[in-house]
């Protein structure tokens, strides 16, 4: 990259300096590689110690340094060190091959679109809610690490996610500062001729300009489009004000800023993605633009090219309930879609809402757009088993007729950027533990290597991890009461709170019911009694932001603000205001025990527990999302019997006391109960075996690997595959479905017969298939799996087809009774993903 370009391009420039090094200093501020380094960290904070702190933004520290000073670093022997450090980490990972390099440059994989509403990456770049961005930032930064070749899209809001103010009574106030995009990391996307893109859209028949930004994630590009441009009209320019804001109506204005506008950048980049990787259902409209491009570069009907494009698209559902999906009202669509389906996809309106309906004649039905990204992927997977499992029965009602266990949703759980979450002593003990380039390849060794560390060194990397956390909330506690018009009283005590000796459990996330915030305080005086032990005594650190528009979240945090009051627990309880990343690094770097609490199986995965693994913090969670296939007794302690119980509230009421007695019975104990060298041995066991066997498995490095493997290299290759002579392959498939579809209930089984043989059974069929070349379906034979197995599925033989007739055989081994055996039809023709892309099935009776 040429770093000249962004002294030019910046829409606030840096003070002209000819000092030496000060093109590599622009680079670095501009890379966001700094919010997973601890030598960056010591860097930036060497030029401006208090606005690294607050901001973590080394772009403003260096818009705002003085020239004198930033060149008297410059010539400063150490300052010059560390920069040259930071270089080589650049240099290195931008010249080395990576994991992907390694194992995969000849394979058809060039290029992975991936599309996101929101990407968590640092504090500095406020566009993200929560776990979803979560999830698309750690995964960019690991893609980066593993040299997989991923480019990012998603929509650079103004004002973000709201920021929260408690007050006093403990009500949430929730306020909507505007970022400054010319103080924010990113650099106007600008062509080779220097012009700054702007991207037109079209929406409801006027035109919309889009603005582009680049941002740079270690080796991997995030663009982001808004429309907050003085050429827009003022209700366009505000579409990208707040995420997830304002109605419906903005929603899916948003929605197709992201997916149509999302890819009409990347044409207009002359990027060509093989994989488009889509982050939730929002970026859905992806897939009509996708193969409306195709369509028109090949001059072949949309349904071919939608054959060709969805193999090339895979959807990753994050949600465990069918109200999470977004669905816009028919005239909604109409206003947006009417001519876009006639114009642009040469399509009508009904076939087009078609897609992203449970059933495709019911025109009163709403546009879904997970159905829609459903329909538009080759593959489709959940974020954890347990929610791939959840998602199966979601998304049963687009293939009737099959079996639950056949409804084509995989999983691939859901894991977080380490490096971005372990604390600066972890990452020492780590990296003398593993060595530096631990997270860039497989991780095989690391459990070994981890065994090998000293119980010393992990009991003094949790001490230092909790103690650097109670100097945090006690800073972040006396701001917090001052804006909250507190007594200088209470202000002052806030500089004293909570014990850097005591347990310390943490306990953030949303404040929705079904996370039950409130567990914990079921019964007061007993969990007032736990927290108040004079000889073991626990503290407990809270945070999380309830919907705005949410009162009973809202009075969820109220509850918890009185109950602290009431008990005069400031030193045992803090709830600090406005969580966001850089509290979250705060909170799972200190804390012992990290509480989780859903209800089962509402959290798809869940994240923030595995990001107190690499600090040593252990997990005490409801057997839900990833915890449920994580959990051993030897890495964590487990709430709930691993079923779900809806919202029975006796159950809650037995959980809740099984949870105190997890505390008083073991987890106190095993904290307080030391050795002669003052270390807990239990403790520590336990979180060796934690930070040894979880945290490779739950790290973003795993899971973007697994995607890798497992998706984008299959999908990169059946696009190929269809792509190749202008789409043949779709045009086949397109013909082939439609025959099929014509075909289909004309299809019969005129006899079975079945007969023993050899300790097994002979089954002979046959099928008149109206017509229909038996080449384009498979007859099978079908058995249920026995309690949690995979289905018994035998391909039939096709022995002899006279006047229509066919006659498939199959042998079974005898291990099942007759009986347990269905034959069926199934459609299969041109590798198509059954039943993901064609759902048709015939079963014998
Ligand atoms: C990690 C994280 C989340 C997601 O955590 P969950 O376990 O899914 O609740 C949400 N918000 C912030 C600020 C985070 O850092």
């Amino acid at each position: 990259m040429n770093a000249e370009k962004f002294n030019n391009n910046q829409l606030y420039g840096l003070l002209p300096s000819d000092a030496e090094g000060m093109k590599t200093l622009t680079e670095l501020s501009l890379n966001m590689r700094w919010s997973w380094n601890h030598v960056a960290d010591e860097l930036w904070q060497q030029l401006d110690y208090d606005l690294w702190k607050i901001t973590h933004n080394p772009w403003i520290i260096l818009q705002s340094v003085s020239r004198d000073k930033l060149e008297k670093l410059l010539n400063d022997k150490d300052f010059r060190n560390k920069m040259n450090d930071l270089v080589k980490i650049k240099d290195y990972s931008n010249t080395t091959p990576a994991w992907f390099q390694q194992n995969h440059s000849n394979s058809a994989l060039k290029c992975i679109a991936y599309f996101s509403m929101e990407y968590m990456l640092s504090e500095a770049l406020p566009i993200y809610v929560g776990g979803l961005g979560n999830v698309a930032g750690d995964q960019l930064k690991s893609a980066s690490d593993l040299g997989v070749p991923v480019v990012a899209v998603g929509l650079l809001y103004q004002q973000g996610y709201f920021r929260q103010k408690i007050d006093k009574e403990g009500n949430q106030q929730a306020m909507f500062p505007f970022t400054d995009p010319g103080q924010l990391p990113i650099t106007p996307l600008r062509l080779p001729n220097g012009e700054w893109l702007r991207l037109k859209i079209n929406l409801a028949g006027h035109t919309v300009w889009l603005r582009t930004w680049e941002v740079q994630v270690g080796r991997i590009k995030l663009y982001l489009l808004d429309s907050n441009d003085v050429v827009n009209l003022p209700e366009y320019r505000e579409i990208t004000s707040e995420i997830y804001g304002g109605g419906v109506e903005m929603r899916i204005k948003q929605e197709i800023l992201l997916g149509i506008g999302g890819w009409k950048l990347l044409q207009a980049l002359d990027i060509h993605p093989e994989v488009c990787h889509m982050n939730e259902g929002h970026a859905a409209f992806l897939t009509l633009e996708r193969a409306c491009s195709f369509m028109k570069e090949n001059k072949i009907p949309f349904e071919a090219a939608l054959a060709v494009t969805r193999a090339g698209n895979l959807f990753t559902t994050h949600t465990a309930v069918a109200a999470g999906f977004d669905h816009f009202s028919p005239s909604l669509m109409w206003k947006f879609f009417g001519n876009y389906a006639k114009n642009e996809l040469g399509i009508e309106f009904d076939n087009m809402m078609a897609l992203g309906r449970a059933n495709p004649f019911d025109t009163s039905e709403y546009f879904n757009m997970a159905y829609l990204a459903i329909r538009g992927s080759g593959a489709v997977n959940g974020v954890s088993h347990l929610h791939g499992k959840v998602s199966k029965s979601l998304f049963n009602i687009l293939f009737p007729r099959q079996p639950i266990s056949e409804i084509p949703i995989g999983s691939v759980t859901n894991g977080v950027h380490m490096p971005s979450w372990d604390s600066s002593f972890a990452d020492k003990v780590w990296t003398d533990a593993c060595g530096k380039n631990r997270w860039k390849g497989g991780l095989e060794t690391l459990e070994e290597d981890i065994h090998k560390i000293k119980d010393e060194t992990l009991w003094q990397m949790r001490n230092d991890g909790r103690n650097e956390l109670v100097n945090f909330i006690r800073d972040r506690f006396e701001a917090q009461s001052d804006v909250a018009d507190q007594s200088p009283e209470f202000i002052e005590n806030a500089k004293h709170v909570f014990n850097p000796n005591t347990l310390t459990l943490g306990f953030a996330r949303r404040f929705v019911p079904y996370k039950r915030p409130d567990l914990l305080l079921h019964d007061e005086e007993r969990f007032v009694r736990i927290l108040t032990n004079n000889e073991h005594p626990v503290q407990l650190v809270i945070a999380g932001k309830a919907s705005p528009f949410d009162e009973s979240g809202k009075a969820l945090i109220r509850t918890w603000i009185q109950f602290i009051q009431k008990y005069n627990l400031y030193n045992h309880i803090v709830l600090l205001s406005d969580y966001d990343v850089l509290l979250t690094r705060h909170l799972v770097q200190g804390a012992d025990v990290w509480v989780n609490t859903p209800r089962r199986p509402w959290e798809a995965s869940g994240t923030s527990g595995m990001k107190v693994l690499v600090n040593g913090g252990i997990n005490l969670s409801e057997l839900d999302g990833w915890w449920a296939e994580a959990y051993t007794p030897e890495v964590g302690w487990a709430l709930g019997d691993g079923k779900e119980h809806g919202e029975d509230l006796a159950w809650d009421a037995k959980e809740a006391e099984d949870l105190y007695d997890l505390l008083e019975n073991q987890i106190i104990p095993d904290f307080y109960n030391r050795n002669e060298k003052d270390i807990p041995e239990k403790w520590i066991n336990k979180m060796r075996k934690s930070m040894a066997i979880l945290t490779p498995s739950f790290s973003a490095n795993r899971a973007v690997r697994e995607y890798t493997e497992n998706y984008y290299l299959p999908a990169a290759d059946n696009y190929n595959k269809r792509a190749a002579e202008k789409g043949a392959a779709g045009m086949k498939i397109m013909n082939t479905h439609q025959e099929l579809l014509q075909k289909w209930n004309q299809i019969q089984f005129s006899e079975v017969h079945t007969e023993d043989k050899d300790n097994g059974h002979l089954f002979q069929v046959q099928v008149k298939l109206n017509g229909l070349n038996p080449e384009f379906v498979s007859v099978e034979l079908y058995a249920n799996g026995i309690n949690s197995d995979a289905p018994v599925k035998i391909k039939m033989d096709h022995v002899s087809g006279v006047n229509d007739q066919y006659e498939y055989v199959a042998n079974t081994d005898g291990s099942r009774p007759v009986s347990d055996y269905t034959a069926r039809v199934i459609p299969n023709y041109e590798n198509v993903s059954v039943p993901l892309e064609d759902n048709l099935i015939l079963w014998q009776h």
